[in-house]
């Protein structure tokens, strides 16, 4: 009688949280690993990873899964990298989870939402992204943000650069509502990027300092934070060191991708950036391929079609690679996908953060543990690790062979050097190919069942 479901052999295992690598077999049985062994294992079915190297699955804490329609294109893009759980609703962004779950009851890789804070504005009848909330809305949004996070929300994501007259009272209104909580994660895109980053940044780390709730800073360095990372950088050290529980996140690209309707995009952005519309690229919709330095086209299309991603070609490549090669930095996709287009981090981040990584001098367990147990530890997963009883969600790659492959023109391209991407004891992907059907669950935050 087979002892084990699947039986991984012969890949030298990255165990982050140790530090260390290992060559054993993995046994594994209901989804979980039930043994790691050198010795041989009886199972019903096998895995040659000879040669290859096996990671815990890549958690990606900042994604976007908000829109109906785009579930499957981005999880599959992220499943194909070698993303197992992922978090989404970042940036304000996050769904009301009567509004989304019932569609994403069988995801293709473990999914939990986030409550954005533009949701809870929208569903309180606040219609003025430049107005704050009066205080009957205000009451509103804590009733619902209690609601979602009694059901299993993972938190609160604030995108104060979308909404930039958001008063502080406002959210620190809701922050009333998250210390009933436990576990609860504030992942916030701050108010300002370019030279105000430091201002920007520092706000967030004061609520830090002042509130027992765990905050982030999102895609720092790749789209906030630039031009100041350096300092950026030095502050949330500063914070941390007084106690602050504030993380941050970065994708490894030198341009971002937005909205071209939101504030981000209103005029006096070339003041910011030092560079104008040539360096904005229309990424989904119709016109896609084109750039905003065209006559008009600015102009019209934010009138006319607001909802189009657009990629700023704006940030400093050195500045990215400081941000990501700092120990406490995780890696995240931003990944965010309209009508199967858009940014290459949906395809390629992970595998591109892990080259850049292991060419700037880090050890592999170094580099996975910004891709695995760091992510999984910020947000209280019972993931990220490889040991006995751990689910068994695992990357199996060639080291020398993985490097992403997509890029701002083929968004979707599958990364190279990937074999075998398994979730819950059964492989998902096999040489970029996303097999069979959905193997994810919709995950709840723990403590809401307690
Ligand atoms: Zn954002």
């Amino acid at each position: 009688m087979p002892e084990y479901d699947l039986a991984v052999r012969g890949g030298t295992l990255i165990l982050p949280e140790l530090n260390k690598e290992e060559k054993l077999n993995i046994g594994i049985s209901q989804g979980r690993i039930a043994r790691l062994s050198p010795e041989e294992m009886q199972a019903k079915d096998s895995l040659d990873a000879s040669g290859l190297y096996i990671s815990p699955g890549f958690i990606d804490s900042h994604m976007h899964d908000e829109e109906k329609e785009d579930g499957e294109s981005i999880e599959k893009a992220l499943l194909r990298q070698g993303v197992t759980t992922a978090i989404a609703g970042n940036c304000g962004s996050g769904p009301l989870g009567a509004d989304i779950l019932s569609f994403r009851r069988n995801p293709w890789l473990n999914l939990g939402y986030l409550t954005g804070h533009k949701k809870l504005r929208e569903a309180s009848g606040v219609i003025d992204r430049y107005a704050p909330a009066g205080p009957d809305q205000v009451k509103t949004m804590k009733d619902l943000l209690r609601k979602e996070l009694q059901e299993g929300s993972f938190g609160l994501s604030i995108g104060l650069e979308y909404l930039p007259n958001t008063p502080i009272s406002e959210l620190e209104a809701l922050f009333e509502v998250a210390v009933d909580f436990k576990k609860i994660w504030i992942p916030v895109h701050i108010r300002e990027d370019g030279p105000a980053s430091i201002r920007a940044t520092q706000e967030i780390l004061n609520l830090a300092l002042k509130w027992p709730l765990r905050f982030q800073i999102s895609h720092l360095g790749s789209m906030t934070g630039f031009g100041q990372i350096k300092e950026v950088l030095e502050i949330i050290d500063k914070a941390r060191d007084s106690g602050a529980d504030v993380t941050f996140d970065c994708y490894p690209y030198d341009a971002f991708c937005t909205e071209l309707g939101s504030a981000v995009f209103d005029p006096g952005f070339e003041k910011r950036w030092g560079k104008g519309k040539e360096a904005l690229e229309i990424a989904s919709g119709p016109n896609r391929g084109r750039w905003l330095d065209e006559e008009d086209l600015y102009e019209r299309l934010r009138q006319e079609e607001p909802e189009c991603l657009v990629i700023a070609h704006v940030i400093k490549q050195n500045e990215v690679e400081l941000c990501l090669s700092h120990p406490e930095c995780a890696i995240a996709s931003d990944g965010l996908l309209k009508g199967g287009r858009g940014h290459p981090r949906a395809a390629g981040t992970f595998p591109r953060a892990l080259r850049m990584l292991r060419k700037a001098g880090c050890s592999w367990p170094e580099a996975v543990r910004k891709c695995t147990s760091l992510p999984a530890e910020m947000n209280w997963l019972d993931k990220g690790v490889i040991k006995e009883g751990a689910d068994a969600d695992l990357v199996i790659f060639d080291g020398e062979k993985l490097c992403d492959r997509a890029t701002f023109s083929e968004e979707l391209l599958p990364p190279e050097g990937i074999k075998f991407v398994i979730i819950g004891g059964q492989a998902a992907v096999k040489d970029n190919e996303v097999l069979g059907s959905p193997k994810g669950k919709l995950m709840k935050r723990v403590p809401s069942r307690e």
